[in-house]
């Protein structure tokens, strides 16, 4: 049994970074048993159920729409907030009733959870149900673990404490025929001091980019109209292989391929070259949506938050992007409530919010993570004044996501349709250029194919649209 350290995880080696190829040579020992995953959390964690599925199917296991009637259940679980923590435990609580009157049921938890030392103890002393465990570094080894489950019947719990290899070609089924996520750098060395992310997925480490570019032709091939490429800080890419090769290199090269659309998240502003911006702005594949998150309007909690920038350096950035990249949408990530954020730190946020005018925004309450260093931080802020102060954070970014919205209307833009919308059975929905979400007055055949359609109507989260010829 390999259980996680949370202080081993913090290490930063500088061991070189083993490149392997996935272990095909397993037996198909999946006997058309019937698997169910359900996701929490980020990109990162839905491509990796992709992944999870993927390997399942491999090894002869057959997917079940219908959780009752699995023999096999994965939670590829986050650990971001409590919240995230809350809603798994919740379930893991329904599941035990479900073991109860299926004695056979095999309950798995993958993902960032299970790179929690305080998860693993409270699953070996609460959570017995649980039949195994895998860590986010070696999610490759999810057969073996999985077999010597059902072969000896005894509960497995595997999860390295150490920085992570890259594995490639592990099998993917993925959710989309349309639009695809290909990794391209795993962990995070950033140590944001709110974040358990550098710890719960190892250092940073770039795959090598003749095999995203290899991934995304076969991609090209099989159809696929958009490519998001997928990691902690894209634009660290690089900096851990090669020392002329980055994100803006990268870009191009992936432009290339031919691929329609290309997007890319998350970017830390710190990581931000000019070619970067460059490239977003010279490519007509690459899509003009950058997802920049700020944090705090405030220099001296960014600092506290050791995020590297000011918020000076942030608009500096900002205002460039706006500027060079034509039709741009730009949304952020903001944190209130942070040790020490006074009313002051606060409406400097606003401050900043109402000058960026941000097209979209995900704000989140402060929510202290086991072992971080803002854990540590005594000035702790009270929790009805992260909720007041997150309400009026969300009032002031819903009026600036409608305004940008409105602009718009009546206008016509290019949508990747990818499927029925969920408001209206009779419509489909998709994406444009600047990743607004439309609603679709248009028949099922649009579905996978890139279209004009004209903007009706505007709502704060969403867009409405008929298709055009
Ligand atoms: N790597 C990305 C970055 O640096 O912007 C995003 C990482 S995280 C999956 C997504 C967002 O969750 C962060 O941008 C941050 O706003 C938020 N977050 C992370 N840790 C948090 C915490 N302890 N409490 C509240 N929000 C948190
Ligand atoms: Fe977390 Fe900061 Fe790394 Fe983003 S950059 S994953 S917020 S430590």
């Amino acid at each position: 049994m390999k259980v996680p350290n949370m202080i081993d995880a913090k290490k930063r080696h500088q061991n070189k970074i083993n490149y392997t190829n996935y272990n095909n040579d397993i037996d198909k020992f999946g006997n058309n048993r019937k698997f169910y995953v359900r996701t929490y959390g980020c990109q990162m964690n839905e491509h990796d159920s992709e992944k999870i599925r993927g390997m399942l199917l491999n090894a002869g296991f057959i997917p079940s729409e219908d959780i009752n009637d699995a023999d096999i259940i994965i939670l590829n679980t986050c650990a971001i907030r409590e919240n995230a923590h809350d809603k798994v435990f919740g379930f893991l609580g329904v599941l035990k009733h479900m073991k109860k009157t299926n004695k056979e049921l095999i309950v798995g938890i993958t993902g960032c959870m299970a790179q929690e030392e305080v998860v693993i103890n409270n699953i070996l002393n609460k959570y017995k149900h649980v039949d195994f465990v895998i860590g986010t570094n070696h999610l490759d080894r999810l057969l073996p673990v999985l077999k010597e489950k059902i072969d000896t019947k005894k509960r497995q719990i595997e999860v390295l404490s150490y920085e992570g290899d890259v594995v490639e070609n592990i099998p993917v089924n993925r959710d989309s025929k349309y639009s695809a996520w290909v990794d391209i750098i795993y962990g995070c060395d950033k140590f944001c001091t709110y974040c358990i992310v550098p710890y719960t997925r190892g250092t940073q480490r770039s795959r090598r980019h003749e095999d995203i570019v290899n991934e995304v032709k076969e991609l090209v091939k099989d159809g696929y109209k958009e490519v998001t490429l997928l990691g902690q800080n894209v634009n660290a890419y690089g900096k851990d292989l090669y020392k002329d090769y980055t994100l803006a290199n990268l870009l191009n090269d992936v432009a290339d391929t031919g691929i329609e659309r290309l997007r890319f998240v998350t970017s830390h502003p710190w990581d931000f070259t000019d070619e970067m911006v460059d490239v977003i702005s010279n490519r007509d594949n690459v899509m003009p949506y950058i997802h920049l998150p700020l944090q705090s309007g405030s220099n001296k909690i960014l600092k506290l938050m050791n995020r590297r920038y000011t918020t000076e350096e942030y608009l500096k950035l900002y205002r460039q992007i706006r500027e060079k990249v034509k039709d741009s949408s730009i949304t952020t990530d903001i944190i209130v409530g942070f040790p020490g954020e006074t009313e002051e730190d606060f409406n400097e946020t606003l401050k900043i919010v109402n000058e960026c005018k941000f097209d979209g925004a995900f704000t989140f309450a402060y929510s202290p993570r086991e072992n971080t260093p803002a854990a540590k931080m005594s000035d702790t802020i009270a929790e009805e004044v992260k909720m007041d102060r997150l309400h009026r954070l969300n009032e002031v970014i819903n009026k600036y996501s409608n305004e940008s919205n409105r602009k718009m209307l009546n206008k016509v833009v290019k949508c990747l349709v990818t499927g029925i919308s969920e408001k209206d059975e009779n419509k489909v929905c998709g994406y444009t250029e600047n990743m607004k979400l439309v609603n679709i007055k248009g028949d099922k055949s649009l579905i996978g194919k890139i279209v004009n359609v004209k903007i009706t109507d505007t709502k704060s989260f969403s867009l409405d649209g008929e298709y055009v010829e």
